[in-house]
């Protein structure tokens, strides 16, 4: 099993700084019971001038009070607050390069009923590339992502990551790396823990906001797509357009923009290296490390 913390480890729990190892939740806590918390999955980089930047840092913390206020869980904070306390955090663990968790969960409540308050944990470890610069053998998933009738489809909820656990065990127990979703009319919809991208004629598209999580690296590509003057569309996606793309990735804060090797096991029409998709996983790249004049000189080299 992955080890996250070590006997130095700090985490940030309701107020103070506190050993990861001496850290305390309560059993009855209808998080853990239920799957009734929020929680949001960020990243810190060290940049080209050798700083600490949590990217995004503000756009994460605002969604985790959204997310919290979806699911009715008390929620106090200032996004202000939480990223200060985030940047003490990674001093007092020495990390740049790091992921962040924070969490929002509910008091000891074996019922359905509210609560008068929350608690918030941030944890955070160490973390280079996630799914690694190789491209992805993905499938269709037979599980679909959760009904928006159902859930609130656009709060990062912990019950919803059941459903993300399923789709990629499946997949990769059938030999895939990963996992692609649909929603529950059969469009393409995500991945486990990413959005989706697919390309053709130089152009992107991607399924518009409703049945998906609006990812937040998604945002991002849709940015840098204005910035390096790539057209792309919002719409609704079938699974037959991404078999005839030339090229298609996922998208996430831990994943960052990967691209596909294939797609229930048919190729792409244009090698990786050749595609926009490439333009815009170096843009990506350069960004989060803030290495500004690599951007400026993609800028110039598309137009
Ligand atoms: N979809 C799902 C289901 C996810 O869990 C994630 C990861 N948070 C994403 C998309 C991508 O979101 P983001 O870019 O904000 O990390």
């Amino acid at each position: 099993m992955a080890s996250y913390y070590n006997e130095n480890t700090v985490l940030y729990l309701n107020g103070a700084f506190v050993k990861a190892s001496e850290a305390k939740m309560d059993y009855y806590s209808q998080s853990f019971h239920y799957g009734y918390s929020v929680f949001e999955g960020i990243r810190s980089y060290k940049t080209v001038n050798g700083e600490t930047k949590i990217f995004k840092a503000v756009e994460h913390y605002d969604r985790l009070k959204i997310s919290a206020q979806s699911l009715n869980l008390p929620y106090e904070w200032l996004t202000q607050e939480l990223i200060d306390i985030t940047y003490e955090l990674l001093a007092k663990n020495n990390l740049q390069n790091a992921y962040i968790r924070p969490v929002v969960y509910a008091p000891a409540n074996m019922s359905f009923n509210l609560n008068t308050e929350s608690f918030l944990v941030i944890e955070v470890w160490e973390m280079g590339a996630f799914l690694g610069d190789k491209l992805l053998r993905v499938m269709t998933s037979s599980f679909q992502r959760p009904n928006p009738k159902g859930f609130k489809i656009h709060a990062k909820a912990a019950g919803h990551y059941v459903n993300s656990i399923l789709a990629s065990q499946e997949a990769k127990g059938l030999g895939f790396d990963e996992a692609l979703l649909t929603d529950m009319n059969g469009n393409v919809a995500e991945g486990p823990g990413a959005n989706l991208f697919y390309e053709k004629d130089g152009k992107l598209f991607t399924p518009s906001l409703g049945n998906i999580l609006p990812g937040i690296t998604r945002a991002t590509v849709l940015e840098l797509c204005d910035e390096l003057n790539i057209p792309v569309v919002e719409k609704t996606i079938v699974k037959e357009e991404v078999y005839g793309a030339d090229a298609a990735f996922f998208c996430g804060t831990a994943a960052e923009v990967i691209g596909f090797e294939s797609y229930d096991n048919k190729s792409f029409a244009l090698k990786w290296e050749n595609t926009v998709s490439k333009l815009i996983q170096d843009a990506y790249k350069n960004l989060i490390v803030e290495n500004k004049e690599a951007l400026v000189d993609e800028v110039i080299g598309v137009e």
